[in-house]
């Protein structure tokens, strides 16, 4: 049994995964509530927010689940906000002393990677590598806040970026737009909820195409293209034209990922297409993520809506995915190897803090 331990950002999650059975339970507690009046992820805030919610976080999974069962620690160490992060590894360090059980470090965007496959393993999880292995090369599009993607898992399953943003990632975009448009955080939610009374082509917005004709997507034009557009209109026109101007808005958005998603299935020999990441929520990109696959009669595996924001059962999933690999390598190791010498004398008399982070 994994425990995943998720704390980059906004969230703080943990996620019990089997790879016999699957996902036991997922805990989440959200801070958007919290950042909402600023607009933003206010940094300082979210660390002690973090702090506050791991103790009773883990006593809900105890209470859910048998922690006993627990073999290894996955905790997502980068990237993300520094304080973020540092409370969730302290957190998986700790409880993989007192546990002695290894803790491995993870990478956000790797749990982002493979989120899409993890309802194909709940399926049959006796089946799963070999369906997993006649999926492969698969073609990722990873879309959040802080990230456009585009990625190819391989037939050794090694994740490589095939293309990524210029310069704003697709959420942000969205994000930007809603400020502009006087809307609140996140934006992406939003924008979606106005757009779907919208007309899509009511305002013409561009579609990112970098003149270079590579893969890599940009928004930095799309975003100047709203602010002219707005400061054309009174803000009476603006209110009563919400719904097309996200609309239209959406759709640009939209339409590059769908379009730059097909150029790269055409160029390659990919088996299979993933939808991941935040901005994955929107149905319309689903949608058209889907549709670009049927078109090329490749299946595409979209996350489940609970795995596409910052969740622990991804980074739980990523490692055990990533389990050939993990071995004695990553640094956190460390707090297994140190936590067994420890556990001899009693652990419960260390001081919390500067005696974890003791080096050999
Ligand atoms: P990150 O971890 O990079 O901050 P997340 O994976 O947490 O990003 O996703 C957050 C992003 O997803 C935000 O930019 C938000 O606006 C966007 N998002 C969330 N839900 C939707 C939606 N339904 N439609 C469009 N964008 C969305
Ligand atoms: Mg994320």
């Amino acid at each position: 049994m994994i425990l995943g331990v998720e704390s980059s950002c906004d969230e703080t999650a943990l996620a019990l995964f089997d790879p016999a059975a699957g996902l036991c339970g997922e805990w989440v507690h959200s801070q958007i509530a919290l950042h909402q009046p600023y607009g933003g992820v206010v940094p300082d805030l979210a660390s002690r927010e973090h702090l506050r919610h791991f103790a009773p976080l883990l006593r809900v999974a105890a209470g859910a689940c048998d922690l006993r069962t627990v073999t290894q620690i996955a905790v997502t160490r980068g990237p993300g906000l520094a304080a973020c992060l540092a409370m969730g590894v302290s957190v998986a360090k700790a409880l993989a002393l007192e546990w002695g059980v290894p803790v491995v470090g993870g990478k956000h965007l790797r749990g982002h990677a493979w989120s899409p496959f993890i309802n194909l393993h709940a399926e049959c999880p006796a089946h799963f590598d070999e369906r997993i292995d006649a999926l492969l090369p698969h073609l990722g599009l990873l879309v959040s806040g802080g990230n456009t993607i585009l990625l190819q898992i391989d037939k050794a399953r090694r994740i490589s970026v095939l293309a990524s943003t210029l310069d704003d990632a697709a959420g942000e975009a969205l994000d930007k737009g809603a400020k502009l448009l006087g809307l609140g955080y996140p934006g992406g939610p939003l924008i979606e909820k106005h757009a779907s009374t919208g007309r899509a082509d009511a305002f013409a917005f561009p579609r990112g195409n970098n003149s270079r004709g590579t893969l890599d997507f940009s928004y930095s034009g799309l975003k100047t293209s709203l602010r002219y557009t707005l400061e054309k209109l009174t803000g009476a026109e603006v209110h009563a034209r919400l719904d097309d101007l996200c609309a239209s808005f959406q759709a640009a958005v939209v339409e590059s990922l769908a379009r730059k998603t097909g150029h790269a299935l055409d160029a390659g020999a990919f088996r299979s297409v993933g939808l991941s990441g935040g901005v994955a929520n929107n149905r319309a990109l689903r949608a058209a993520i889907a549709e670009v696959g049927r078109r090329r009669s490749a299946p595409v595996f979209a996350a489940e809506p609970r795995h596409t924001g910052d969740n622990a059962a991804m980074i739980a999933f990523a490692a055990w995915m990533g389990r050939a690999r993990a071995g004695g390598i990553d640094p956190l190791a460390r707090a297994h190897r140190c936590g067994r010498r420890r556990r001899r004398s009693s652990i419960r008399r260390m001081l919390p803090g500067a005696q974890f982070e003791t080096r050999r």
